[in-house]
């Protein structure tokens, strides 16, 4: 069975990216099946995964949901491209910020990115789905379309900001769009253990998110930011 995650949080940095590609490596490095989806118009998960000029490519994830939604002929590749790291990766670049505009009339608008994960699910073990940071019309797709949500969590000081907002998002898509979507957890990210900011900051998520949270905390780690590169 494959399992579908969708990382994301519509607060901007906070590593959505960085946990989505590095989640995927890890898991592959357990020899599962893997694939990745960059669901952001930024397409920093496709730069990730070293496609660096992602304007360029003919054919990414804008192109695939709008064969969708226009029942053209998807190419068999489906527009997934093999990763070195044992990863595939759906691309995204800047053509995906015109979906949200293009789907506004389309019937069921919130379920085409589904669509799409049905043909591909049996082929993998686990799909991780990069999020743009927004609450929009590509993100409530990826929401419908998954078993899950991982949040992660900056330890900064505006934490907290925001993720009522998130949490009653996926609420509203279990109650009218996916009965079986949970939240996986929240990871917290970026903690600096030489500032007392950080501490206070895990405290404080600990003390007021009703959610489950990893024991495992990402530290601020340069080598991660250089990484991409
Ligand atoms: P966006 O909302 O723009 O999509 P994001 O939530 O996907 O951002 P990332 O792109 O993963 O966030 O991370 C933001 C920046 O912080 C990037 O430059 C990344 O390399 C850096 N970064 C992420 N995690 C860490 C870490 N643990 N240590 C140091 N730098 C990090
Ligand atoms: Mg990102």
């Amino acid at each position: 069975m494959c399992k579908i995650i969708a990382i994301a949080n519509q607060k901007g940095g906070v590593g959505k990216t960085t946990t989505t590609f590095n989640l995927g490596v890890g898991l592959a490095r357990e020899d599962k099946k893997v694939l990745l989806i960059d669901a952001d118009p930024q397409g920093s998960l496709t730069i990730c995964a070293g496609i660096n000029e992602p304007d360029k490519l003919n054919y990414t994830l804008a192109n695939v949901l709008m064969d969708i939604v226009n029942e053209e002929k998807i190419p068999e590749s489906k527009g997934i491209i093999e990763h070195d790291e044992g990863i595939d990766i759906l691309p995204a670049n800047i053509e995906l910020s015109g979906i949200e505009v293009s789907l506004i009339n389309v019937m069921s608008r919130e379920l085409i990115m589904r669509e799409l994960i049905e043909n591909v699910k049996n082929d993998y073990d686990y799909i991780l789905i990069d999020c743009p940071p927004s609450l929009g019309l590509i993100t409530l797709n990826s929401f419908t379309a998954s078993n899950s949500v991982l949040i992660p969590v900056q330890c900064e000081y505006f934490a907290l900001e925001g993720l009522g907002q998130l949490i009653n998002t996926i609420n509203l898509v279990k109650k009218h769009l996916n009965k079986e979507i949970q939240i996986e957890g929240a990871l917290l990210t970026m903690y600096d253990a030489r500032t007392n900011l950080s501490l206070q900051v895990v405290e404080n998520v600990k003390d007021n998110l009703d959610q489950t949270i990893y024991k495992t905390i990402i530290p601020r780690n340069i080598r991660l930011a250089e990484a991409p590169s």
